[in-house]
This record gives C-alpha cells, sequence and structure tokens, in this order.
C-alpha cells in the first residue's frame, strides 16, 4: 500500500535545514528543552488468576518495603519499568519525579486471586489524595501490568487510569507501561495518552520500555509528541506457554511490530498477546499503535499488526509442544538413559504452586538426580517454622495439593531436611527475604524445595538462594511456563526442554474450555468458534 501524503511529509522532511533556521523553529515552538515539570510516578502491578479459590488481599501487598513511596518507590526494583523510567527522565534538565505511594507486587507471587475492591479502593485512593495534595503535575507515569482483575471493578488498570485523569485534569499527560500479559482494549488509552508494552516474552524489555515512557512523556509535555491512537483486538485467545515469543510464529509478531517502529518514525507498536486465565470482558489479544498526530497511519499499522495476527491464528496455537505429565516425565527418563542432561521438566499449568501432579510422576516413575522446585504449601512451612526446623532433622510429612482441584492430591515425602532458607528473592514476591523454604532429600538424590508461594524458577542460579547446586542434578522439575527460557534455555544451560501438564483439563492446562467463565465467552474467540470472520 502507498501512502502518497505520508512520502510527501517525508520528502520535506528531509530537506536540510540551516542552523539558524533550526534555531527558528525552537524559539517559535516556545517549548525550550529545559521547561521545568513535575511528574507523578505510581505503580500497581498484579497478574490474576480469576479462577483461583482465594482472593488476594489489602495485606497481600503490605510488608517490609511496600508499599513505597518517594525515592524508595522510584529505586524500588534493580530492573524493569520504574528504573527505565526514573533513568531516563532524569537525563533530562528540570524534571522533577514524584514517587506516589505504591503497593510492590504481592507477596504471593505473580499472579495469584481476584484483588478484593477493599484492597483496591485502600491502595488507589491512597494514589489519588497524594497526587491531588501534591500537585499540580505535567505528567503522570502509570507502571501497570493489563491483567489485573478486582472484584465489582469492571477494568482495574483503566480504574486507575480514569481517576487519575480526574486528579490531574485534561492537560496533564498521563502514559501507561505493560506487560504483554495484559488484557487491553481501547479504554486505558480514553483516559491516559500513550501505552507501551513489553514486547518479549522472557520479557527482556521491560526496562526498555519503561526508558521509552519517560522519553515520550517529557516529549508530550514539551509538545514535541502530539499522540494519536488506534486499537484492535483480532479475537484471538491462547494459552500462556504457547506465547514463548523465541519461536515463529510469536516471533514474527515481535518483529513485525518492530519493523514497523524502525521504519516510520514516532511509530510504537504494543503487542498484548493477551491473558486466558482472568476472567474479564476484555480478554484476549490486542494491538495498540501510537503516532505522532497522524491517525490515518496509526490505523495502518494497526490493521496490519491485527490482520498479520488473524492470518497466523492456526500456527500461533502450534508452535510450542505441550505433553501430558505421564508421557513427559517417561521422555525425561530417556534423555537421561541418553545422557541428554540437564532435562528441564516444566509443569507450566500449576497456577497456585501447590500442584502435586508433577512430584507425583517423578516418585511414581523413580526418577534420581531430580531437583523439584517448587511445590508451594504454606501449611506445611507453618508448621515447620512452629516446629524449629532444622538440616538433617528427619522429614515425613504430605506436601502440597489440597488448594483446589488442579492442585492434586498432597504427595507423602520421607527423608531429610537438606536446607532451611529466606527463599528465593522475587520468587515469592517482594516479601521473599521474610519467607521460610525448606528443601528435603528423599529418594535416589532427589531434592524437594518447599515454598510458601508460588515460584516461577527463571535461572538454574537461583536455587543457589536457598543453598542448592542445580548443577548437582539431571533433571530439574520446575513451575514455570516460559520464564524460565532466560536462565535454562536461552543460554544454552539445558539439553532437553519438556512442558508438560496434567491429564485432566484443569486451570492452567492450554485447554481453556475446562474454565467456567462469567465475563467472557469463549465461543468469540479463535479457536473456540472455527466460523469466526475477521475484520468482522
Ligand atoms: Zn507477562
Amino acid at each position: 500500500m502507498t501512502i502518497t501524503r505520508r512520502k510527501a511529509l517525508t520528502l520535506a522532511a528531509a530537506a536540510p535545514l540551516s542552523a539558524a533556521a533550526v534555531a527558528q523553529t525552537t524559539a517559535q515552538r516556545g517549548t525550550p528543552a529545559t521547561k521545568p515539570m513535575r511528574i507523578a510516578c505510581l505503580t500497581f502491578i498484579h497478574e490474576t488468576v480469576s479462577y483461583l479459590p482465594y482472593d488476594t488481599v489489602t495485606e497481600d501487598f503490605i510488608y517490609e518495603g511496600s508499599p513505597a513511596r518517594g525515592e524508595a518507590l522510584l529505586n524500588s526494583e534493580a530492573y524493569g519499568y520504574m528504573t527505565g523510567f526514573v533513568k531516563v527522565a532524569r537525563e533530562h534538565a528540570n524534571v522533577e519525579l514524584v514517587g506516589i505511594e505504591s503497593p510492590l507486587g504481592s507477596k504471593k507471587g505473580s499472579g495469584s486471586g481476584w484483588i478484593t475492591k477493599q484492597a483496591f479502593d485502600r491502595f488507589v485512593n491512597k494514589m489519588i489524595a497524594e497526587i491531588k495534595a501534591q500537585g499540580p503535575f505535567d505528567g503522570v507515569y502509570l507502571a501497570l501490568h493489563g491483567a489485573m482483575a478486582v472484584r465489582d471493578v469492571a477494568k482495574g488498570e483503566v480504574e486507575i487510569a480514569k481517576r487519575v485523569r480526574e486528579a490531574v485534569g485534561p492537560r496533564a499527560f498521563i502514559v501507561g507501561t505493560f506487560d504483554p500479559h495484559g488484557n487491553e482494549d481501547a479504554e486505558f488509552l480514553r483516559y491516559a495518552n500513550m501505552a507501551f508494552c513489553t514486547k518479549y516474552y522472557p520479557h527482556y524489555d521491560t526496562n526498555l520500555q519503561g526508558e521509552r515512557a519517560a522519553r515520550m512523556l517529557i516529549r508530550c509535555i514539551r509538545g514535541d509528541y502530539k499522540p494519536v491512537s488506534a486499537t484492535r483486538k483480532p479475537p484471538i485467545i491462547t494459552p500462556s506457554v504457547l506465547q514463548w515469543t523465541g519461536a515463529s510464529p510469536w516471533m514474527d509478531l515481535v518483529q513485525r511490530a518492530l519493523t514497523w517502529e524502525a521504519r516510520e518514525p514516532d511509530v510504537y507498536v504494543s503487542f498484548y498477546y493477551g491473558f486466558a486465565f482472568a476472567d474479564v470482558s476484555e480478554v484476549g489479544m490486542c494491538f495498540q499503535v501510537m503516532t505522532n498526530g497522524d491517525a490515518e497511519l496509526a490505523n495502518h499499522v494497526a490493521d496490519d499488526m491485527a490482520n498479520t495476527a488473524w492470518r497466523l491464528r492456526d500456527p500461533l496455537w502450534h508452535s510450542t509442544k505441550v505433553y501430558l505429565m505421564p508421557e513427559g516425565v517417561k521422555l525425561a527418563k530417556d534423555a537421561m538413559a541418553k545422557k541428554a542432561v540437564p532435562v528441564v521438566l516444566a509443569d507450566h499449568s500449576d497456577r497456585s504452586g501447590a500442584a502435586t501432579w508433577l512430584l507425583e510422576q517423578v516418585i511414581a516413575q523413580g526418577l534420581s538426580n531430580t531437583l523439584i522446585g517448587t511445590v508451594a504449601d504454606e501449611d506445611c512451612i507453618e508448621a515447620l517454622r512452629k516446629k524449629g526446623v532444622k538440616v538433617g532433622d528427619a522429614f515425613d510429612m504430605p506436601v502440597g495439593g489440597k488448594l483446589d482441584v488442579s492442585a492434586g492430591k498432597p504427595v507423602r515425602v520421607r527423608g531429610v531436611v537438606n536446607t532451611v532458607s529466606g527463599g528465593i528473592v522475587g520468587g515469592g514476591g517482594g516479601a521473599a527475604k521474610s519467607q521460610l523454604w525448606v528443601s528435603v532429600k528423599f529418594g535416589n538424590n532427589n531434592v524437594l524445595l518447599i515454598s510458601p508461594y508460588l515460584c516461577q524458577v527463571t535461572d538454574p542460579a537461583q536455587f543457589l538462594e536457598c543453598g542448592i547446586d542445580a548443577n548437582k542434578f539431571q533433571t530439574i522439575a520446575i513451575k514455570s511456563r516460559v520464564h524460565f527460557r532466560r536462565g535454562f534455555y536461552d543460554n544454552g544451560w539445558a539439553k532437553t526442554i519438556l512442558l508438560v501438564e496434567p491429564v485432566e483439563p484443569f486451570l492452567g492446562t492450554i485447554r481453556l474450555e475446562a474454565l467456567p467463565r462469567k465475563f467472557n465467552d469463549l465461543k468469540k474467540f479463535y479457536p473456540y468458534n472455527p466460523n469466526l470472520k475477521y475484520p468482522a
């Protein structure tokens, strides 16, 4: 497709300006690069697995260091959205950042059940009160996720943007950063001006999107960028395990977004894969495209991305092989026999952390030299804490299961306490340091790591934080979908990767039809309705 008007614009822009002309243009704009500005920064990040049998409550966000405000909030992470935002904002002159009191991650880990309205209101009311008290602001930065689900609130992130807009007025600019597992539609951009979404899974570019958000927000405030956006929602729903962007066609969609950003100055493409395990009306894939005042171009790029995704809808569902648990564990045994080790057995489906299906199969099939990390069991951990557990103690307890049917039955483990630690930092929310994690040695050189909450181990080195050297095992059985590829696959560490799920179509498996839905209808999405047409 040719865009004649755009070509004309490009040619005009290519004509060199004299230094005098540049100076004159800058003066006419009346927006010197040193104009002081104030930006409020806040965060509220949660990926809600609304099918879990427990809610995420106020106390889950309150622990040492959370909520955070001021410099503590701005420096609350070593790497990520806020870090990138602060770094680039502070490279600009006369930019004042104000850290608004915000909850850091839930101590139940990256995903947990419905956020209660009480918890949501508690933190958002405080944010709005602080914005009003400390304003006026020229801009607001919202570090969000996009898959937040709040009881009795239709769209959590939209509600935050709406209330922030009411507080700062129509002239301020609002920019958000998002996780690609966000369930987004056009609503957020009714109240906010821009949204930048991480492109890769594993999420390698969180810091980069924060940096970009800062630069673009400052450009907006200085009148150098007039954001217009276009949103498309091709009706495609996929489970997270299939969304690995290291393989085609997921990789191709990321590459296509990057290509648009490279070939058209000031175009930004946000690609949300969607999060199928939140029962919300806005579930499913989404593209948002932002341009500098060019609605025609925004619509053109958004159509191109959405139509391309729709053409690829069938391969999007077949890029990753997932085995049923018994077969996957047998394949791990075969790989060990052939010395194709280390083997990673990843139970992608466990959303509570308590699932015992993999542990059960490891024991049933007699695997040796296997590290299982983790099975979450808060009651077991509390019982051990009360006992004053120490290394070398005999261990004979049922572990895991119970939480819901998808977690399975508790599995009795008999062995010896191997390590007692504070757990994996970042693995159990920001509160990990104050937690108790216990590992047990059993069978033929097997170790089971028990944590209070779900932990996705993303790098074998993380086990060292619990005193366990993953290099001493041949199979590592973990709970992760894609994030583990950072440290187990992308660097060539593992020789065999096996993604597994229980035989039954439970919460978390690729069989999304197993979940009861109240706020959306699978029949409105590919592949659950073969007769869908897009664009409609
Ligand atoms: Zn994500």
